[in-house]
């Protein structure tokens, strides 16, 4: 857009009425139907794995952001997967920004086990949207741009840069998405001060929200030993041994999980073990030899750490008690994403007076009639890590109250006045967020690196 500074009286005419029109069509945009409408379009693009449209989920946040004006990028850090970044620009761009992060893609469905298809973003007769991705989390995508839409039709002038990211993959792994993105020239650019990302949806009235998450560590132990014959008893055999080790795991399991179910500790702040494969014995043509102990076992372990605990001890644990040496085992990570961030600190957001953030996000929640739960840490992977890890604080937020949790569940749905109500709390949000000026201490040391 370009600046008049004294138009001719017929032209000061024909913008008061270009201006009247872009009133009432964002009025008429902000009308519920209309708002749910989106949500539904949204939905019904398939961004499932293995073959997610990324394209068709770019064209539609694209399409929604030029009706915004706000700028946008496509970035493509992998071919065929499509990143979208929008910026609002704020009046002071020294100021540090905040990232409002979503993922497009949506895990799988079985189509025969839903009650309306996963794609059809059915509206059934109670206010209930059923599709996939109507929790995780194309709704928190869409709420932040709706909630843009009735900022700027009030009139909402952001004193601070909003950035918007819809990024890929984060149901793989995020490797190709938001860890890219994080790693990224174009993000340190960005000068980000504070993101928010996904949380989950909560059975109660208060909105859940998580200032970390558990970090997965994807452990296989292997027993070596002397094989022999199946009536032989004799010690050191590579079963007993990682039957030791099992048990082992087990009682730490038990006594974790028992933490839980005594309400002493919440799911995400104690270390989750399953084991999740088991591989030993001597194939045979019709099943497994029966008469020969093996020389080799191993078992797999989603192991689930949360950025609170001594990393030192469970490690040593491991090589201690659970694959020792001393029974002849071995132990490797498929995957060991660690509790620290990049400046080796604990990998966690604070919830506390030091971080104007979390203050300004409970007092926008209350200002939109809402109340936040106590902050938890999320009890398994989301992008945000990699924006943590960067150092920044990051919040998981997906304002679903009164909600089952249905996430990557059958029957997914979100009822449609919570979305509604979802829309006003990023609203005061945002509202918020891009209204307050004071330098934060994490940007003023960001810019002195
Ligand atoms: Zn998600």
């Amino acid at each position: 857009m370009s600046y008049i500074d004294s138009p001719p009286p017929r032209s000061r005419l024909l913008r008061l009425y270009f201006l009247s029109l872009l009133f009432f069509t964002l009025t008429a945009s902000e009308d519920p139907l209309a708002i749910l409408s989106r949500f539904q379009q949204y939905l019904r693009i398939n961004t499932a794995h293995p073959n997610p449209n990324y394209y068709e989920a770019a064209d539609f946040i694209l399409s929604h952001a030029k009706s915004l004006s706000l700028e946008s990028q496509t970035l493509e850090f992998v071919k065929g997967k499509p990143l979208i970044l929008l910026k609002w620009p704020g009046k002071h761009t020294y100021l540090p920004s905040i990232l409002l992060n979503s993922h497009t893609d949506v895990v799988p469905a079985e189509h025969h086990k839903w009650t309306h298809p996963p794609f059809d973003a059915h509206l059934d007769h109670n206010g209930l949207i059923y599709a996939r991705g109507s929790q995780d989390m194309k709704c928190v995508g869409l709420q932040y741009l709706e909630a843009i839409r009735k900022l700027k039709s009030d009139g909402f002038e952001p004193a601070r840069t909003v950035y918007l990211s819809f990024v890929p993959d984060e149901e793989i792994g995020g490797h190709d998405g938001a860890e890219k993105l994080a790693d990224s020239e174009t993000f340190k650019k960005m000068n980000v001060g504070i993101v928010l990302d996904e949380g989950l949806a909560s059975p109660d009235e208060n909105y859940r929200v998580f200032y970390g998450e558990r970090c997965p560590w994807w452990l296989v132990i292997k027993a070596t030993g002397a094989p022999g014959h199946g009536a032989k008893l004799y010690d050191n055999t590579a079963m007993e041994n990682l039957l030791k080790s099992i048990e082992s795991v087990r009682r730490f399991r038990a006594a974790q999980f028992d933490l839980v179910k005594a309400g002493l500790k919440a799911e995400g702040e104690v270390i989750s073990v399953n084991m999740v494969f088991l591989k030993a014995g001597t194939p045979s043509p019709t099943g497994f030899v029966m008469n020969l102990q093996p020389s080799e076992a191993e078992a797999g372990f989603d192991i689930r750490v949360p950025p609170t605990v001594d990393q030192a001890s469970l490690e040593r644990r491991i090589a201690e008690e659970w694959a020792p040496a001393s029974r002849n085992m071995t132990f490797e990570f498929k995957q060991k994403v660690s509790v620290y961030d990049k400046f080796g600190k604990p990998s966690l957001t604070v919830t506390d007076s030091s971080n104007p953030w979390w203050a300004l996000l409970e007092g926008a929640v209350k200002k939109a009639n809402r109340k936040l739960g106590k902050p938890e840490i999320f009890p398994a992977s989301t992008d945000a890590r990699y924006f943590r890890e960067q150092g920044l604080p990051a919040i998981g937020f997906s304002p679903m109250a009164n909600t089952p949790i249905l996430l990557h569940d059958h029957n997914e749905f979100l009822n449609k006045d919570e979305y509604l109500e979802g829309i006003d709390a990023y609203k005061s949000i945002i509202k918020t967020y891009a209204s307050f000026v004071e330098h934060t201490r994490d940007g003023a040391s960001r810019e002195e690196l």
